[in-house]
């Protein structure tokens, strides 16, 4: 089970957090020592009407715990956190039906014992978790068997115990514990703290550790070390995946079933998307349509697709990136290029791939040799990861080039390859140019990313863009005697890629493109 500790300040944005959270969690826990005016009631319903199963684990920790988060520390106050007030938040908690409520060992019997009688009213289906948080080390593992034997005199439902890892080893005594707990039949949540205790995060869930937590994407950790979800689950998928083993999206659906394709994006009213994949559909015989939404909240789109069982899904700007926290799983391709552009739902489980890097990858192959060859990317954002991706494996050698420094180093580093300010695009010398930058999109068709003097040296010149068929750029690379790439065949290409994942069979990537250039011929 992942858990997201909800650790917003107030409790609209906590509200927020945990719509968002249930929707890619398997539990929610409520931290309401954190969350400034946090109502339980207001919280645990928006819970429950988010999800049918997400479990709610109620937590009020004394201000000697919660400080031991340095980013969260001074949150809460004093009286706020005070035993009294402590107990009335736990109490109601469970009168309100919360899965379970954490109380710290540290608490001592008279409030455990009390709070365990209120579990056990008529009725009550609370279960209870007695923590241990040592913040500052990891004790011996002979003294951390001490305190899991103190919890379980209470006979909770979970024993937790979290220390602070100094040294990797501690890691090991943490992780011991589990089969310890579980010889004892007793459930047990085991984990180190901080960036050393990283490395039981990760291997506790594969012992049978009783949960893990983890954080939503723009969130502070509730402790040091915390992975995002996405990242626990990615290194789920690398860890328990059977590298000769690739899984193929099932098409276990029946053929005449109607089936839905959408695109996600804001905007997408220009988006060509829908007039080529209706059309291959049509042409594959698939009974279905494919349209497009304009998205305003990205977790309640991606809700949709499982509430409504859509099929499959096309990503586009600005989701690529932060769609892949809310998917079951994510391939390795997209995972390294950092974005997906395609989500197929198997039966309700979401798998986000990228097909934007083949897309550009098919026409450049065809039109010059890739291996060996140096390309300057203009831009350093989802397209120019997926081109630069592209260009590697095929043993070529991507160049960065960015109109902001920070992100073109950012992904020159993340590549290991060169980065040069677009002023300095004239200093380098390269075989082929890619635009991936929406410099001279329409309506916008009087721009070019680069002078056309910066041209003239490159035997090759590509525009991602489609719209226009050929960019200001293009036509005044032709000028200069280079051999130009449009990006229509690019999108031709990557949205091909997608039927086949959606549906297993080859479209007519000739009536795409037919379509396509019908419809731009009217809208130019
Ligand atoms: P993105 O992640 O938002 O990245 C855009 C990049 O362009 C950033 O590096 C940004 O630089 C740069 N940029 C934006 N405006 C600029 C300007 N006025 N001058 C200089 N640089 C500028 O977008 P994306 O997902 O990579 O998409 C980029 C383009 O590729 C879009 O036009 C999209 O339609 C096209 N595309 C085409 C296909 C196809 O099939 N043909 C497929 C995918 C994408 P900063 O870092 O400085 O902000």
């Amino acid at each position: 089970m992942i858990c997201i500790p909800i650790t917003a300040v107030s409790n609209k944005e906590a509200l927020h957090d945990v719509r968002r959270s249930c929707l890619i969690a398997d539990a929610v826990e409520l931290r309401m020592d954190l969350i400034a005016d946090g109502s339980l009631v207001d919280l645990i319903s928006a819970a429950r009407s988010s999800s049918d199963t997400v479990k709610i684990i109620v937590t009020c920790r004394s201000n000697e715990e919660a400080a031991a988060v340095g980013n969260l520390s001074g949150r809460g106050s004093g009286t706020k956190n005070k035993k009294d007030k402590k107990m009335t938040i736990l109490k109601k908690a469970i009168k309100l039906g919360a899965d379970y409520i954490d109380i710290e060992l540290a608490e001592g019997s008279t409030a455990i014992e009390s709070l365990k009688l209120y579990c056990e009213k008529p009725g009550g289906s609370t279960k209870i978790i007695i923590s241990y948080h040592n913040v500052r080390k990891t004790p011996t593992l002979a003294r951390l068997k001490e305190i899991f034997h103190q919890c379980r005199e209470y006979k909770p439902a979970v024993v937790k115990i979290v220390t602070y890892a100094q040294k990797p080893d501690d890691n090991l005594k943490m992780l011991d514990l589990i089969p310890y707990a579980q010889k004892r039949h007793q459930e047990i949540i085991a984990l180190c703290m901080g960036e050393e205790g990283r490395i039981s995060r990760v291997v506790a869930p594969f012992l049978g550790n009783f949960l893990g937590f983890a954080m939503l994407p723009q969130t502070t950790q509730s402790a040091p070390g915390q992975l995002t979800v996405c990242r626990m689950r990615q290194i789920n998928k690398l860890l328990r995946d059977d590298e000769t083993q690739q899984t193929p999206p099932a098409f276990s659906r029946e053929e005449h079933q109607f089936n839905n394709y959408i695109l996600l994006g804001n905007p997408v009213k220009q988006s060509l998307s829908p007039p080529m994949h209706n059309a291959a559909l049509d042409d594959l015989g698939i009974k279905g349509r494919y349209n497009a939404f304009c998205v305003y909240d990205l977790a309640a789109a991606v809700q949709g697709i499982r509430g409504m069982d859509i099929r499959g899904a096309s990503v586009t700007i600005p989701f690529k990136s932060a769609v892949m926290e809310y998917l079951d799983d994510v391939s390795d391709d997209a995972i390294k290029i950092g974005a997906v552009n395609t989500i197929v739902n198997d039966n309700g489980r979401l798998a986000g791939f990228n097909t934007d890097w083949l897309g550009l990858i098919i026409p450049l192959g065809e039109a010059m040799t890739i291996k060996g060859k140096k390309f300057v990317i203009i831009g350093a954002g989802g397209t120019a990861r997926a081109a630069a991706y592209g260009i590697m494996k095929e043993g070529g050698f991507p160049v960065i080039v960015n109109r902001t420094a920070e992100n073109g180093k950012l992904l020159s580093s993340a590549l290991q390859c060169p980065f040069y300010a677009l002023k300095e695009i004239g200093k380098i010398k390269a075989d082929c140019l890619i635009n991936t930058t929406p410099v001279g999109m329409y309506p916008h068709l009087d721009k070019s990313p680069v002078d056309d003097a910066a041209l003239a040296g490159y035997k090759y010149v590509m525009d991602v863009i489609y719209n226009p068929l050929q960019t200001k750029m293009l036509k005044d690379a032709g000028q200069a005697g280079c051999l130009i790439i449009p990006g229509l065949d690019m999108f031709v290409h990557q949205g091909a890629q997608q039927l086949k994942l959606w549906t297993g069979k080859e479209p007519d990537r000739a009536l795409m493109k037919k379509v396509v250039l019908e419809r731009l011929a009217g809208v130019e």
